[in-house]
């Protein structure tokens, strides 16, 4: 038995801070992973803005609790679970995550935490630990199991490497450009047989 990692957010669920910038309209909050590498920058010029714009965790949740998995991303996930062990790994927050894991049957994620203060704000988060995708992974490795990744982002990149076969799903230009050693699919069907494929040869 092979375990599939898969990056969560652009391959089973939309990016929840463009929902969430759409919603209020404050386009700063558009950019992700896709547009800034260092995800640390990424999150405190986030929290900055939230602060500035008096948002709040719950408001972010509201807009959360209108959304829904990708269109076909509840079959894949299915098909996929019935022949590879999924873990779903994200550099999201539970937070965020758990409403998309209940309209998908609750499958393995694991990701990050937030810290909300008293008011209500997010003050930080606690990220598990630097290059975790890659670290998780490992663990898999240590255990003598063969992993096939996907994920479609910089943050995706080393659990791709580290991996035994590493997917690209709807990736950005410049992410496929830098990476052409990883095979890139652009619907569920490609991404099926991306994976049949990856675990005859690995
Ligand atoms: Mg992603």
């Amino acid at each position: 038995m092979k375990i599939a990692c898969l990056d969560l957010e652009g391959i089973l669920i939309p990016e929840i801070w463009i929902a969430f910038a759409e919603y209020t309209g404050i386009d700063a909050l558009k950019l992700t992973t896709r547009d800034v590498p260092d995800y640390d920058e990424l999150m405190q010029w986030r929290l900055g803005i939230l602060k500035e714009n008096n948002l709040l965790l719950r408001d972010i949740q509201n807009v959360i609790s209108r959304m829904q998995p990708l269109e076909g991303a509840g079959q894949f996930l299915d098909w996929l679970r019935e022949r590879f062990q999924v873990v779903l790994i994200t550099d999201s927050f539970y937070e965020f995550v758990m409403p998309f894991m209940r309209q998908m049957g609750y499958p393995i994620v694991l990701c990050h935490n937030l810290q909300v203060d008293v008011d209500g704000f997010v003050s930080d988060y606690v990220l598990r630990k630097r290059d975790w995708k890659r670290q998780v992974v490992k663990v898999f490795h240590n255990l003598n199991y063969r992993v096939i990744s996907c994920g479609d982002s910089y943050n995706d990149v080393t659990m791709l490497k580290e991996s035994n076969a590493g997917i690209l799903f709807r990736p950005p230009e410049n992410v496929a450009a830098e990476f052409p050693q990883y095979i890139v699919t652009q619907d569920y069907h490609e991404l099926r047989e991306a994976f049949l494929d990856a675990a005859e040869h690995c």
